[in-house]
């Protein structure tokens, strides 16, 4: 018999370490043969701690909220007793969450313990580093990721293949590999999600990378908030170095691959390309003006690939199934899965996955559960401060990179906040524009002042001191900042007011007509 806990951020935030404590403390005091390992998010968040307890029959039973004052009863009636305790099942609801899903990035997260190689080997793991470096080369590699037609999952959906295929074609010998794990959105997880619970999975994705390239060294960009995501990548490493995976002489190949990790200090901008890459060389993290692009001279000046953890989290699939078989899943131009934070109003919170073209209403109301408390559903603002507010109308909207940016919104890291009838729209752009001006690194005026600016119109607005030609001029800024910032962040970062100006007009006037 064994007991596996969830032991994401989130299940540890509920307690799951005191659970793991008492299981251990009553299984000795019992003197019970029974195991207990740790696993990563399920995606549940809203039921942790979650407790899987495994029979010697293989049977899975799911307890949520275990919190450690429920563990005596799980132990006496489960454990010693060999009837399980209703009462702490997972409800149906909850199966429901994670049934209505299909997992490509996530497939092992709750499952496989995530400091533990063998585990992930045993998934399947490490056999598309075999089967790249045995039985295919860097040129059948990258068009099989280009077949495949992934698109990054970092926000911007640049086609994978493509970059690689640039860095390969460079002449440079020295080349890198840098999976971006910074993720800064508000609102956004799915990429710690990934290094906590499956951290060999963004490993392999990166030395498959390595073999497609050409390049012999990788930096993984995580933000020091991340403390157990950086534990776990560690641990990752340095099993997958020991067992042959990284190192020298791959596989008895003479190809080598090292992977180091490098901390964020917490800034938003560090998540755009050249400012992580500046970051990485000891410099302040600034945006840089393109060309030259980072496939060509990125980090230290080399040609780079950037792609962020959950885009090489989808590499090992592709190259154990093949471009066909990824996509199964998904619509034409924006093929296989993708993870959403799913955050707000909504009663099933979580990590979810789903093919691309799923409607926002399935993951809203089939798999989210709906809005919380009977509320009625009034938005949602995905892509976090560089996305936009969709309503009712968007509802049947197909997730995916075109059809959101077509709809006035992105698809960004995959952040989902949803937002009930009570919800002040223009409360939430004024979160997000002081967020954006917060995060302004300050390098280019219109973004530095523009978002200074907008900030402190909308603060006029929210307190009733704004007037009608403020709303004007927010929009009149927007326009200006999205045309001439100099990176990402500022040409997206108008985008919430723009989309709320758009969704929510009388919004706004009823804030400035009620001081009239
Ligand atoms: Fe910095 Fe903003 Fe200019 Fe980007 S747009 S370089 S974040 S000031």
């Amino acid at each position: 018999m064994k007991i596996i806990i969830g032991q994401g951020s989130c299940g540890i935030a509920s307690g799951a370490k005191k659970a793991e404590a008492e299981f251990k403390r009553l299984i000795d005091e019992n003197n019970l043969n029974v195991a207990v390992s740790i696993t990563g998010c399920i995606g549940s968040c809203y039921l942790e701690p979650i407790v899987d307890i495994i029979d010697n029959d293989g049977c899975l039973t799911r307890y949520v909220h275990m919190t450690s004052d429920k563990v005596e009863a799980v132990v006496n009636s489960h454990l010693i007793g060999n009837k399980p305790v209703s009462e702490y099942l997972i409800p149906e609801s909850g199966r429901e969450f994670l049934e209505k899903q299909t997992r490509i990035a996530l497939k092992n997260c709750g499952i496989i313990n995530p400091e533990d190689i063998n585990d992930y080997i045993a998934a399947g793991g490490y056999q598309a580093v075999k089967k790249a470096l045995l039985e295919m080369d860097g040129d059948m590699i990258c068009k099989e990721i280009e077949k495949s037609g992934l698109r990054g999952r970092g926000g911007g959906g640049f086609p994978t293949g493509k970059k690689w295929i640039q860095v390969r074609s460079q002449q440079e010998p020295v080349k890198y590999i840098v999976c971006n794990g910074d993720e800064g959105d508000p609102g956004a997880f799915m990429d710690r999600s990934v290094m906590e619970g499956d951290p060999h999975k963004m490993l392999e994705g990166m030395i498959i990378a390595g073999i497609a390239t050409g390049a012999q060294v990788g930096y993984i960009y995580v933000r020091a908030e991340y403390p157990l995501a950086v534990h776990r990548l560690q641990v990752a490493i340095s099993q997958a170095e020991e067992a042959g995976y990284l190192g020298n002489n791959i596989l008895g190949t003479n190809f080598s691959f090292q992977i180091r990790i490098n901390l964020g200090a917490g800034a938003f901008v560090c998540g755009e390309g050249s400012a992580l890459t500046a970051s990485i060389e000891g410099n302040r993290g600034m945006p840089r003006v393109k060309p030259p692009r980072t496939v060509e001279q990125g980090l230290f000046g080399k040609p780079t690939v950037l792609n962020n953890v959950e885009t090489f989290a989808h590499v090992p699939y592709i190259i154990t199934h093949g471009a066909k078989g990824y996509r199964q899943f998904g619509i034409e131009k924006s093929p296989g899965t993708k993870a959403f934070a799913l955050t707000g109003n909504v009663n099933n919170t979580g990590l979810i996955e789903v093919p691309m073209g799923t409607t926002l209403r399935t993951v809203i109301f089939e798999i989210g559960g709906g809005v919380k408390n009977g509320k009625a559903f009034k938005s949602v603002q995905i892509g976090g401060p560089s996305g936009g507010c969709l309503t009712e109308k968007h509802l049947d909207l197909s997730l995916d990179f075109d059809s959101l940016t077509k709809a006035g919104a992105m698809i960004g890291s995959g952040g989902l906040v949803v937002m009930d009838d009570s919800t002040c729209m223009v409360g939430i752009a004024k979160y997000f524009m002081n967020f954006t001006e917060h995060e302004s690194c300050g390098k280019c005026v219109p973004c530095r002042e523009g978002t200074h600016v907008m900030n402190e119109i909308l603060e006029d607005i929210v307190n009733g001191r704004g007037t009608v030609e403020q709303i004007d001029m927010l929009q009149e800024l927007a326009d200006t900042i999205t045309k001439t910032a100099l990176c990402g962040l500022g040409k997206t970062a108008a985008s919430p007011v723009v989309s709320t100006i758009r969704e929510f007009k009388d919004e706004y006037l009823a804030h400035v007509v009620d001081k009239h």
